[in-house]
C-alpha cells in the first residue's frame, strides 16, 4: 500500500486531533503524582508484591539499583512505580537471558579421535591429557 503526501498529511491532522481531545479528557500536565518520597516509600511497601511479580530478582536490592542509577544519572522521574516496573522487566529478561546462556564446555584433544573427553562448566580449566602429551583444549561447547 503506497500513501500519497495528501493522505499523510490527513492522517496527522486527525492524529493530532485524537490526541488534542485525548489531552482535554485527561490533561497530562493535570496529573498529579505524588512526590518522589512518597513514591519511592510506596514502592518499599509494596516490595512483597512486586516480589511476587518479579519472582527471578531481588527487588529490594533493584530498588536501590535503580535510585542509585537515578542520582548517579541525575535523573528525576514523575512516576517512579512506572518507571520501576521497567526497570525489573528489563532486569529479569536479562536474569533469564544469563540463565539460558549457560553453556557447558566439552574438552578433549584436537588430533586424536580416540582420547576421552571431558565436560566442564568453566571454559578456563587447565585438562591434560596424558596420551597426547598436551593440554586438551575446548572443542565444542553446548548450551545446558
Ligand atoms: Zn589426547
Amino acid at each position: 500500500m503506497s500513501i500519497n503526501k495528501k493522505e499523510l498529511e490527513d492522517l496527522i491532522l486527525r492524529i493530532e486531533g485524537l490526541e488534542k481531545r485525548l489531552d482535554k479528557l485527561d490533561p497530562i500536565s493535570k496529573r498529579k503524582l505524588p512526590s518522589k518520597k512518597e513514591q519511592v516509600e510506596e514502592i518499599q511497601n509494596n516490595l512483597e508484591e512486586w516480589s511476587k511479580k518479579f519472582p527471578s530478582l531481588d527487588v529490594e536490592f533493584e530498588l536501590l539499583k535503580m535510585l542509585d542509577w537515578l542520582k548517579a544519572n541525575q535523573k528525576r522521574k514523575k512516576d517512579y512505580k512506572a518507571f520501576f516496573r521497567n526497570w525489573l522487566r528489563k532486569s529479569s529478561n536479562s536474569v533469564e537471558k544469563k540463565v539460558e546462556e549457560v553453556y557447558r564446555y566439552i574438552y578433549g584433544c584436537n588430533n586424536r579421535d580416540d582420547c576421552s573427553t571431558q565436560e566442564s562448566e568453566y571454559k578456563d580449566m587447565y585438562i591434560f591429557c596424558k596420551k597426547c602429551s598436551a593440554q586438551k583444549t575446548i572443542i565444542k561447547s553446548i548450551k545446558s
